[in-house]
């Protein structure tokens, strides 16, 4: 069966899933009734989630504008790319920089389903999708899709968005360590990390309801977020809840206890 050009077989519709319970408390269109199940029973748990889903959106496009912007990147890997929500991660920095380019990551069969929706932006830029998971950095660093979209000679922005709290230990370093190895010097790591420091009862029920569906997660200490950067420059203010990291003047204003997520962006030297 196709769907937009692409295989859909592989989408189990059976039981809910990170991308598109995501979606669906962020307001899209592409769940199906488990995964609106899902957030229905999370939003009662913690209705802030939607609050803190969207503050984790807005810092990506905060960090992506800035690494175009104020670091002059112009070449973006990002793993886990979630379903395409406008503005997507290309479109905010070809705002900045029109030649700009993107290689999107997801291992969900119904990200793949939509990929055509980023594969688009303006006529200089470039984008590409690669079908894999985090887990397997060899996968995505030996694509041809990593190979000939980026170029090595120049940073590259690696962008691990709302993703990391699926990666359990022991392996979280060494999977983001071994994807800022091929890039170069200059390049930048812009990450958010899940954390119960903030409203530790209902967050974690929140993680109990994505574990009771297969999604186990790990979420993180301020110390234990702060060690996956060990080793990359921290650009200012460093690690803080998504919401303080470099705001906008005209922000939503939330509450430090509906957030929990920890952000930054770091240099690699
Ligand atoms: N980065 C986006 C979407 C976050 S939702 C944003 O912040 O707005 C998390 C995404 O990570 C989902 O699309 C899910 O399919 C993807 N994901 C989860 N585990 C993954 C893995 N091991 N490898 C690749 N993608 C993964």
């Amino acid at each position: 069966m196709l769907e937009q050009g692409y295989p859909v077989d592989r989408i189990d519709t059976g039981t809910a899933h990170s991308a598109r319970v995501y979606d669906y408390i962020l307001g899209g269109k592409d769940h199906y009734a488990v995964d609106r199940e899902a957030g229905d029973v999370m939003c009662e748990e913690w209705p802030a989630l939607p609050v803190h889903m969207r503050a984790n959106r807005k810092f990506m496009h905060r960090a992506a504008r800035y690494l175009a912007r104020e670091e002059g990147i112009g070449q973006f890997l990002d793993i886990g790319t979630g379903l395409p929500t406008s503005p997507n991660l290309h479109e905010v920095v070809q705002q900045v920089r029109p030649d700009a380019r993107a290689v999107y990551v997801d291992n969900d069969p119904i990200v793949l389903t939509h990929a055509r929706a980023l594969l688009t932006g303006s006529a200089e830029g470039r984008t590409a999708y690669v079908d894999a998971d985090m887990r397997d950095p060899e996968a995505i660093i030996g694509s041809g899709q990593f190979q000939e979209l980026l170029d090595l000679r120049q940073p590259v922005g690696l962008m691990i968005i709302g993703i990391l709290h699926f990666i359990l230990p022991p392996d979280d370093h060494s999977l983001v360590r071994r994807l800022l190895e091929p890039l170069p010097a200059g390049s930048f790591l812009a990450m958010t990390i899940g954390t119960a420091d903030f409203a530790p009862r209902e967050v974690n029920r929140v993680a109990d309801e994505y574990a009771r569906r297969g999604m186990p997660m790990k979420l993180r200490t301020k110390a234990e977020a702060e060690a996956l950067f060990e080793g990359l420059d921290l650009v200012g203010p460093g690690l803080t809840q998504v919401h303080h990291w470099r705001p906008d003047a005209d922000q939503e204003r939330v509450d430090d206890r509906d957030i929990a997520m920890y952000g930054a962006v770091a240099r690699k030297n």
